[in-house]
């Protein structure tokens, strides 16, 4: 088992669906990377969180395990607030404040700089590749970004994509990025900038995988209580990269192993709000949910 650093959002989240309401709730793209992660490996989180970033979530993440030495601590937390309608694929965002991650400038702690597995979670571009650029010998780096970014610094995004060896996205977000509707030239597009692997999340409908002369299709797990998807493409991404550092296998096939990982940690994600699910989550259910993701694909 290898560790896994990952850079991102660690956040409060007000997020209603057509299933409740919960207010400034643990959220942000780090927080649920991590979290995922740790199910496979040792995550390290670099982030920042304001003075009014309640500790009971701090200790909920160092139980489970994840080094946090490289979140640092300003005036405010980044807040999220977002809600979903009966089409759970779609967040919409009704309020994003930066807070402390306006001024925030990325410092790799010394310990973290030797770290092989790297996820840039969604997280500001520019801190993206500050964070690349402190890393000294990234042996295999994931990223992830949503339209919030696209739209406010796309020439840096694409500066980031640029440097990664996967980068995952979702439908919407792909088909933005490349200004195309189909999602197979997206895929090209992306692959063509550098990176060896392309992975677009469909939310409930599964993801798909291209590399240069391969394409695979995993399928959506069919869940069917859905409470909270946020979080969810954090999840997948967590689990992607968690397991892959723990297998140490970086061959096409073995994504494809690591796609159905992270799946299984974003569909169990979705079943409760914040990372409540997560939170009684067993190694057991996991491995149960493999062999249904092996069934539901076997013909
Ligand atoms: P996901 O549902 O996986 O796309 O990610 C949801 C998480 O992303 C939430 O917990 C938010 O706090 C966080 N988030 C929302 N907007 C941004 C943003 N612009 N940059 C980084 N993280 C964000």
């Amino acid at each position: 088992m290898d560790d896994v650093l990952v850079i991102g959002t660690v956040a409060l989240d007000t997020i209603e669906t057509p299933f409740g309401r919960i207010e400034k709730a643990l959220g942000g793209s780090a927080s649920y990377a991590s979290f995922a992660a740790s199910f496979f490996s040792k995550p390290s989180v670099i982030s920042v969180v304001g003075k009014d970033f309640p500790q009971e979530y701090m200790e909920l993440l160092r139980k489970r395990g994840i080094d946090l030495e490289g979140i640092q601590t300003d005036e405010k937390t980044f807040f999220w607030e977002g809600f979903y309608e009966y089409d759970m694929n779609e967040a919409k965002t009704r309020k994003t404040e930066l807070n402390s991650l306006a001024r925030f400038r990325t410092i790799v702690p010394e310990k973290y700089k030797s770290i092989k597995y790297i996820f840039l979670a969604n997280f500001d571009p520019e801190q993206q590749l500050e964070a690349l650029n402190q890393i000294e010998n990234p042996e295999f780096v994931v990223m992830d970004t949503m339209n919030f970014w696209i739209n406010n610094k796309k020439k840096q995004l694409m500066e980031v994509i640029r440097k990664v060896d996967v980068l995952l996205l979702n439908d919407g977000e792909a088909r933005q990025l490349f200004n195309t509707a189909s999602l197979v030239k997206a895929a090209n597009d992306a692959l063509r900038l550098g990176p060896d692997a392309v992975i677009i999340k469909k939310g409930e409908h599964g993801a798909l995988l291209f590399t240069k002369d391969k394409h695979f299709s995993a399928p959506g797990y069919p869940l069917e209580s859905i409470k909270d998807p946020t979080g969810c493409g954090d999840c997948f991404g967590g689990g992607f990269i968690g397991y892959l550092a723990k297998t140490k296998d970086l061959s096409e096939g073995n994504f494809r192993k690591a796609i159905i990982n992270g799946s299984i940690l974003a569909s169990y994600n979705a079943e409760d709000f914040s990372l409540n699910r997560l939170k009684t989550l067993t190694q057991k259910d996991i491995e149960e949910r493999y062999k249904e993701f092996q069934d539901i694909r076997e013909f």
